[in-house]
């Protein structure tokens, strides 16, 4: 049997970046997904993910928002397929609110450049959006959005041009190979058993069940992504209106992007709980497209037309929203890598490269300490 240096479970858009930041360092990796990737039935599909630099959750993910831009140029220029669009982004709400001020004080600290308008000033700019008394909006010039399947085949077609190998198998679980620690792991799946010396937990709202009955603190949110094709399209192109987040009631967030193939798509940043991914419902009820509905009328009027599509995807979160990439607990050879709170995709080459580093036990450029899983002992 192959012993591999390490197994990737789950091939979403962090496993795939691990699988080629490992390949890439010249291990011997092995990707494994039930399902054909890039698919829908996860996290890392749909019409575009936002990526933004003045980042409202935290100022400490600004650095690891940059090296991603530089990886996905550069992963733009090895595939010669477009993957990231910029169009600018408005990042708006009370002048108060942990959106706007977040945004502001990552950009302070970092120096990324902002224009701050209000919400007179933001209608004028961009006709598509509602003018809103009362409100702020912080506009960042290098937002833009990410096209999922593409990413996600492209990170995988580096992955085994550097000799990653791919399999579709469910797995249904691991253990350590006999006794000793910090010993090989076995992983079995409904294709066979493989030996690794890592395994890497990259598989999204399905990791709680994958952690051989360590509970990890994680909640997985069902949240619905819907597109509307608008009725003023020229207020909707992508040279018309930046992506956008609006803080509308404190800690309630809807989120947009311009027109991709003719629609806009929209989503609340927020879901509900599941116990289990599995025995959520796929369908997207009439109730939740109009609760986005009533948004869309509210914030961005011009874009109340037909509903064009509407599905599902989940979030792994934290409980401070944050992201978990830590080794589990008593055993250094698995990492904890996809529980990113619904706002990780952006990160996943970066990510994908500090894998690789704790892979191959460099040290790398950037503390994961605020990532830990200690961070929640004793709360
Ligand atoms: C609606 C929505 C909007 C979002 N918007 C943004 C955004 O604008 N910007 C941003 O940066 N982030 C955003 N995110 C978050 C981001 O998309 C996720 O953080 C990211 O896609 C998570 O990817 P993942 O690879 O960890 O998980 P997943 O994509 O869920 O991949 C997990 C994989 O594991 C596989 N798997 C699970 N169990 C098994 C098993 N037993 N055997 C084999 N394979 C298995 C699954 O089939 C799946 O392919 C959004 C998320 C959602 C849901």
């Amino acid at each position: 049997m192959i012993t591999y240096d390490a197994v990737v479970l789950g091939l979403g858009v962090m496993g795939s970046a691990v699988l080629r930041s490992a390949a890439a360092r010249g291990l011997r990796v092995l990707g494994i997904d039930r399902h054909h990737p890039p698919h829908a039935l996860g996290s890392s599909h749909g019409r575009a993910r936002m990526i933004r630099e003045a980042y409202f959750e935290h100022p400490l993910y600004v650095p690891l928002v940059r090296h991603a831009y530089e990886l996905w140029e550069r992963l733009e220029r090895e595939s010669g397929t477009s993957l990231l669009r910029i169009t600018g982004g408005a990042f708006i709400g009370n002048e108060d609110s942990g959106l706007v001020s977040g945004a502001l004080e990552s950009s302070r600290l970092h120096g990324i450049p902002v224009d701050v308008v209000d919400g007179a000033e933001l209608g004028r700019i961009f006709p598509a959006f509602a003018q809103q008394p009362g409100v702020r909006a912080v506009l960042e010039r290098r937002a833009g959005y990410l096209s999922p399947d593409r990413c996600v085949r492209a990170l995988l077609d580096r992955a085994e041009e550097s000799g990653a190998e791919r399999r579709i198998e469910e797995v249904f679980g691991w253990e350590i190979d006999g006794s000793r620690e910090g010993g090989r792991l076995r992983v079995t799946t409904d294709g066979g058993e493989y030996l690794t010396d890592s395994l890497v937990l990259a598989a999204g709202p399905w990791l709680p069940s994958l952690a051989a009955g360590q509970r990890l603190p994680l909640t997985v949110e069902r949240v619905v992504q819907a597109a509307f094709a608008p009725n003023r399209p020229t207020d909707y192109r992508q040279e018309s209106l930046p992506v956008f987040a609006w803080e509308f009631e404190p800690d309630r967030v809807f989120y947009g992007f311009p027109a991709i193939d003719g629609a806009v798509k929209v989503g609340l940043h927020h879901g509900t709980p599941v116990p289990d991914p599995d025995s959520a419902s796929r369908d997207v009820s009439t109730a939740e497209t109009a609760e986005i509905r009533t948004l869309v009328r509210k914030f961005l009027p011009g874009a109340d037309g037909p509903l064009v599509e509407a599905d599902i995807c989940f979030y792994t979160k934290t409980p401070d929203g944050h992201f978990l990439i830590d080794r589990l607990p008593g055993l250094e050879q698995v990492l904890l890598v996809s529980s990113c709170s619904g706002h990780g995709f952006k990160f996943a080459p970066a990510i994908g490269e500090l894998v690789a580093d704790l892979l191959t036990d460099g040290t790398g450029g950037f503390d994961i300490s605020p990532f830990s899983l200690s961070r929640f002992e004793g709360g």
